[in-house]
């Protein structure tokens, strides 16, 4: 799955890992989810073997990775990292699941998006803690059959909908994260700058999280682009108002939309006179694949009132309009 993001920032390396809590203590906000896994992983340690797999589903950003670590740290277990598009073919996988430790964490991240042929494989692994590894080729090929030691999958999907039944079925826990309030972003910044050793003035985390468009990830990069902005003008303290200017430098939304809402946003008002318009319709007009917009962009776009979907398609809201500075036609939704 492409990332998208915020112009500017677009190519920042990855240093998701300095921010990332390790414990689910200090997992910000989700607090339904946090009490179900925690009561989750305290029965498995009680019973003393690794608990049932784990579906983490969600749009992009909002911790999925990062609770999987939580639970292989809170487990006291190593963890081993791969995702559907780095896994080609059946072997691949059968060859990670053999070489697994007893009890350790597998986590498969984009797992909506393995070959048909290892889904197979996993699942029936995930059921019965054993995988069939093909030796040789052509009519000579047999397949022998290894057993493996327990273990646990978290996949990450931001696409549930695309899993297979009898593969979603193997899960013993699903969590569903979703966007996250202003208040746990602003809680979620004040973490963060603490860990980054930047002094934030009262009412300055807020600025940022409104603009964080619901998600962790981008809480955490607005901040990385103020503390630039403070270490560049020698700020001891930041104030709300030097939020606002390092923002404003960089172009940020002041509802945190970013460069592909704004484009979807667009197109429906400018090429579609506000919709319905088809999805189809809409990707090609964007440039963009369907599948972003459905997972990345609508999800937030619906959420904060700026986009309806309708039987007929997407329709652009008044709020929508005049976000875009336009004036909304006299029968446009609210
Ligand atoms: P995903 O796997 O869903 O794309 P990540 O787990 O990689 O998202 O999270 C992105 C960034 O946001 C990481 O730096 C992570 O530490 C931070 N983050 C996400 N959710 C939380 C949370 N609930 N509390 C604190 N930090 C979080």
């Amino acid at each position: 799955l492409r990332m998208v993001s915020t112009a500017p920032m677009d190519n920042e390396p990855v240093s998701d890992e300095e921010l990332r809590p390790h414990i689910l203590d200090g997992f910000i906000g989700q607090p339904r989810l946090k009490a179900q896994l925690q009561l989750f992983l305290d029965a498995a340690k009680k019973r003393e073997v690794p608990p049932d797999h784990i579906l983490l589903a969600g749009p992009p950003g909002l911790g999925k990775t990062t609770l999987a670590m939580i639970v292989a740290n809170e487990l006291e277990v190593p963890i081993r990292v791969t995702s559907g598009p780095a896994i080609q073919h059946a072997g691949d996988l059968a060859s990670i699941l053999s070489s697994l430790d007893a009890g350790e964490v597998l986590f498969i991240d984009e797992i909506h998006r393995l070959p048909r042929a290892a889904e197979e494989l996993l699942y029936i692994a995930m059921e019965d803690f054993r995988v069939d590894v093909m030796v040789g080729k052509g009519p000579g090929a047999s397949s022998i059959p290894l057993t493996l030691p327990r273990f646990t999958v978290i996949g990450a999907t931001t696409r549930e909908g695309m899993l297979p039944s009898p593969l979603r079925a193997r899960f013993g826990f699903t969590a569903h994260l979703d966007f996250y309030p202003i208040e746990e972003l602003e809680k979620l910044i004040t973490r963060s700058a603490r860990v980054l050793g930047l002094e934030l003035a009262q009412g300055s985390a807020i600025q940022m999280a409104s603009r964080s468009r619901g998600t962790p990830r981008i809480a955490n990069r607005l901040l990385r682009r103020v503390r630039d902005w403070a270490l560049v003008h020698d700020l001891e303290i930041v104030e709300p108002q030097d939020v606002q200017d390092a923002l404003a430098l960089y172009q940020i939304d002041t509802e945190g939309l970013d460069r592909l809402d704004i484009a979807v946003l667009n197109a429906i008002v400018n090429n579609f006179q506000g919709g319905p318009v088809g999805l189809n319709n809409l990707a090609a007009m964007v440039g963009e694949e369907q599948e972003t917009i459905e997972t990345v962009c609508e999800p937030y776009l619906v959420r904060e009132g700026f986009l309806m979907r309708t039987p007929r398609g997407r329709m652009a809201t008044r709020k929508a309009w005049e976000h875009l500075g336009m004036q909304p036609p006299e029968d446009a939704s609210n």
